[in-house]
C-alpha cells in the first residue's frame, strides 16, 4: 500500500514512461495478469520468461513501475553499455535521468522520493541490472547506501538539505566503509574523526573500492570518533584543497560501466551538523548495507535473466552437426533449465524479502541468505550459459562475458558470499566463526 504522500511521485513514475514501445519481454510478462481467469484445474502454458509466475503476485502499481523501469533501461541504458564498458566510463547524466523518473531513493517517503513498495524497488534494480550490474551499483549506492542512510539515521535538517537534491540526481553520493586494510572486517577501520575545539570534526584516513566516489558531491564516511564508529556526511564543496581526494581506480576487470575510486581524507573538515546524531557502531553501516543487499538479491537475477534470454536465442539460431540448432542438444537444454530454475527461485525469494521488509518482519540473516544464494547462482548460471556461445562468448557484443565479470563483483561486495555463510552459520549454531 503506497502512502498518499507518495502517490503523486509514483503516478509521475508511470506517467513519465517513455513513449517508446515496451521491450517485448515486459509485454509478454504483462499478459500473465491481463488474461482471463483460467480454471484452477486446467494446466497453464509454461512461460520461460517467468517460470513461476512472479507477475501474478505484483500489484497494478508494481506492474506499472516495472514497465517504466524496463522501458527506460532497455531503451536508454542498453544502447550505451558497450561503449561505457569498453571505455570504463560512467555517464553522469544517467543519475539525472533516473532521478527524473523517480527511480532514486524510491522507497523513501517525502523529500521528492516516490515512496514505492520494497517489491517495486526490487523490480527497478532487477530492470537496471538486466542491462548492467555497474549501472545498478551506481543507483544502489545513491539510493540505498546514502539516501537510505540519511533517511534512517539523519536529522530532519540533513534530510531537508540532502535528500531532494539526491532524489533528482542533482547531487551524487558515495558510501565509504571499506579501507585498504579492512574489507570483510570493517570494525577494525582506521579512519578517525577528531572533534575540534571550535566545533565540528576533522577526518583522516583512506577508503578504497568506493562506487561513485570520483564524482561524488557528498561522501558518507564511516570513521571512529573516540574509538566508536560514527557516520559523517563529507561535502566536497566544504573541503579545502588537499583535504579530500577521490581518485578513480582504473583498469577494472568487472563493473567497468560504473565509477569506482578511493577517498583520501587529510584533516577534512566536517561541520557538527553533518554527523549522524544517534547511530553508533557497525549498526549504522550494516543497516544501510542490508537495504542495498536486498536490492542486489533482485538485481543479480536480472543479469542472469538477460543471460538466459540471450543464450536461449543463440542456441535456437546457431546450428552445429547436421544443421541442428544447439537448442536441440540435451547438454545445452540442461544449462538453460538450471539457470532458469535458479532465476525463478531467486525472484520468489527476493519477493518474499520485499514483503517482509515492508511489514517490518525481516531478519538481517534472511537478506544474507538470499543475497548470497542469488549472487552465487547468478554467477554460476551466467558462467555456464557463457559456454553456449562458444568462441563468440569472448566478443563483448554477446554481452554474456560482461555479465559474468560483473557478477563476480556482486558476489564479492557488500559481504562476500563466504562471509554471509558465516553470518548464517552463526545464526544457525549460535557460535561465531569469524575469528
Ligand atoms: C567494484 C567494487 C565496488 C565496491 N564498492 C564499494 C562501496 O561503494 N563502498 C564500500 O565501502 N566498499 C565497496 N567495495 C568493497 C567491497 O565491499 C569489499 O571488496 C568486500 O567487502 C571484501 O573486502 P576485501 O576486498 O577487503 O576482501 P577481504 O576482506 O580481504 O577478503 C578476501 C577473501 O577472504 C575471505 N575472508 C575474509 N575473512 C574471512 C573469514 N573470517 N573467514 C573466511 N573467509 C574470510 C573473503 O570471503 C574473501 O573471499 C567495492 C568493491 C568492488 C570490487
Amino acid at each position: 500500500m503506497i502512502r498518499p504522500i507518495c502517490r503523486h511521485v509514483s503516478r509521475q513514475l508511470a506517467s513519465k514512461r517513455p513513449s517508446i514501445p515496451l521491450p517485448s519481454l515486459t509485454n509478454s510478462l504483462r499478459t500473465y495478469s491481463a488474461g482471463a481467469a483460467p480454471s484452477s484445474l486446467a494446466p497453464q502454458p509454461f512461460k520461460w520468461e517467468d517460470p513461476l509466475a512472479l507477475q501474478t503476485l505484483l500489484t497494478e502499481e508494481e506492474l506499472s513501475i516495472q514497465e517504466t523501469a524496463e522501458s527506460y533501461c532497455q531503451e536508454r541504458l542498453l544502447p550505451r553499455v558497450l561503449d561505457a564498458y569498453r571505455d570504463e566510463n560512467y555517464d553522469r547524466a544517467i543519475l539525472t535521468e533516473m532521478g527524473s523518473l523517480g527511480l532514486l531513493g524510491s522507497t523513501i517517503t517525502g523529500h521528492g522520493c516516490a515512496g514505492v513498495s520494497q517489491v517495486a524497488s526490487g523490480l527497478i534494480t532487477r530492470a537496471v541490472e538486466r542491462v548492467d550490474s555497474g549501472y545498478r551499483s551506481g543507483m544502489s549506492v545513491q539510493s540505498s547506501l546514502v539516501m537510505g542512510a540519511i533517511s534512517e539515521h539523519g536529522t530532519e535538517e540533513q534530510k531537508e538539505r540532502f535528500l531532494s537534491k539526491m532524489a533528482k540526481g542533482e547531487s551524487v553520493g558515495c558510501f565509504g566503509l571499506t579501507e585498504p586494510n579492512h574489507g570483510s572486517d570493517p570494525g577494525s577501520m582506521e579512519t578517525v574523526a577528531v572533534k575540534q575545539e571550535g566545533g565540528g570534526y576533522k577526518l583522516s584516513g583512506s577508503k578504497t573500492w568506493i562506487t561513485n566516489s570520483p564524482i561524488s558531491d557528498v561522501c558518507l564516511v564511516w570513521a571512529k570518533l573516540d574509538g566508536v564508529i560514527r557516520g559523517f556526511l563529507v561535502e566536497r564543496e566544504r573541503c579545502p584543497p588537499g583535504t579530500l581526494e577521490t581518485p578513480p581506480i582504473k583498469h577494472k576487470t568487472g563493473l567497468r560501466a560504473s565509477l569506482t575510486g578511493m577517498i583520501h581524507l587529510d584533516n577534512a573538515p566536517v561541520p557538527e551538523e553533518n554527523m549522524f546524531p544517534d547511530v553508533t557502531g557497525l549498526r549504522g553501516p550494516f543497516s544501510c548495507l542490508n537495504s542495498a543487499r536486498y536490492g542486489i538479491a533482485w538485481g543479480v537475477i536480472g543479469a542472469l535473466e538477460d543471460c538466459i534470454a540471450r543464450a536461449r536465442e543463440y542456441s535456437l539460431d546457431r546450428k552445429q552437426f547436421k544443421g541442428n540448432p544447439l537448442a536441440k542438444y540435451q547438454l545445452i537444454q540442461k544449462k538453460l533449465a538450471d539457470a532458469s530454475t535458479d532465476a525463478a527461485y531467486g525472484l520468489l525469494a527476493a519477493y518474499q524479502l520485499g514483503k517482509l521488509k515492508d511489514e517490518g518482519k525481516l531478519a538481517p540473516e534472511m537478506i544474507s541468505m538470499v543475497k548470497r544464494q542469488n549472487c552465487d547462482r547468478a554467477l554460476e548460471g551466467a558462467r555456464k550459459l557463457q559456454e553456449v556461445f562458444g568462441g563468440n562468448a569472448v566478443s563483448d557484443e554477446y554481452h554474456v562475458g560482461r555479465h559474468v565479470a560483473n557478477l563476480f563483483v556482486t558476489q564479492t561486495y557488500e559481504g562476500q558470499s563466504d562471509i554471509h555463510a558465516l553470518i548464517l552459520g552463526r545464526a544457525i549454531t549460535g557460535v561465531q566463526a569469524f575469528v
